[in-house]
């Protein structure tokens, strides 16, 4: 969990100001991450395996994210990534990047060399697994796909789960290893990514089983705002419905919570 001592002077910048228990409670705590290595693990996907020395106290629930505080030359670009997966005892805590263009992210797993250093802030973010569900529906994008196969990865042995994936061909289909009983949809998409409604159709014939169901859907706002809308309309509670904009054409860094 965050380390409640941290003391002000721990604060990274740009945060030298804030209130330690409001930074706490709004970032977790600040790491210093060291990259290990860098490969590919899909046509679009870019792993980056970090190390720190006190990664065995890094407690997070799959589906949580990171921040990373990417060096700029007028500061730092905070960028959103969620943690593919950690060992804690190896102390290896690996996230994948979508090579989506030259931007600060994908710059940085791009070029990512061993013994490079970043202050990384978190573990934080709120949709992570809900116990209680009959059934798991999570529809999302590349951009999502570290996430969803983080909790994929979690599931309690036996737990229903269908999954419809975008990605722009089938050569981004990953292997995936998970105790649930796992229906994976991979839906090379139909139009640029932002545009491509693979995800909207695929919803739209889903039929709904009874009893509680969760959705997770994560990705690129508009579409994610649609696919929410359309599952409410249909008599999903909105409360089961974990909607995050996890990007949106020409948006810089950041996140939507998606709830209109
Ligand atoms: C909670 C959370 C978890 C996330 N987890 C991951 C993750 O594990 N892996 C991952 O790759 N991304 C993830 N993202 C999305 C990532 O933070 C954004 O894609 C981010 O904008 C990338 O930063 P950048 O510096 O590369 O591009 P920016 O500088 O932020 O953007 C530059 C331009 O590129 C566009 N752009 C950004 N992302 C994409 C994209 N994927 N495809 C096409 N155009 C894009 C922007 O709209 C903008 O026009 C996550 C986001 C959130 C909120």
């Amino acid at each position: 969990m965050p380390d409640a001592s941290l003391a002000q002077a721990d604060l990274p910048p740009p945060f030298p100001h804030m209130d330690p228990e409001l930074f706490r409670r709004r970032f977790g705590r600040a790491w210093s991450f060291e990259v290990v290595e860098a490969f590919d693990v899909g046509a679009r996907l870019r792993r980056v395996v970090y190390t720190a020395p006190d990664l065995d106290q890094f407690d997070h629930k799959p589906g949580q994210e990171v921040i990373l505080m990417i060096p700029a030359r007028d500061g730092h670009d905070r960028r959103h990534y969620t943690i593919r997966s950690l060992d804690k005892a190896a102390r290896r805590i690996a996230i994948d990047y979508v090579l989506h263009g030259d931007a600060p992210g994908a710059r940085h797993c791009r070029s990512a060399k061993a013994g490079e250093r970043l202050t990384v802030l978190g573990p934080r973010g709120r949709h992570v697994l809900k116990d209680c569900a009959d059934w798991r529906l999570f529809v999302g994008d590349e951009t999502a796909q570290p996430a969803i196969f983080a909790m994929l990865e979690a599931l309690p042995a036996g737990a229903r789960a269908d999954v419809f994936l975008e990605v722009v061909t089938d050569a981004d289909r990953q292997p995936l290893e998970s105790q649930g009983e796992v229906n994976l949809v991979w839906l090379p998409r139909d139009a640029p990514a932002g545009q491509s409604q693979v995800l909207l159709r695929a919803v739209e014939g889903y039929e709904l089983s009874a009893g509680e169901g969760h959705v997770y859907t994560l990705g690129e706002t508009s579409i994610i705002r649609r696919v929410r809308q359309h599952l409410i309309g249909r008599g999903v509670p909105k409360a089961n419905v974990h909607a995050e904009g996890y990007w949106r054409p020409g948006r810089i860094g950041g996140h939507e919570h998606v709830d209109d």
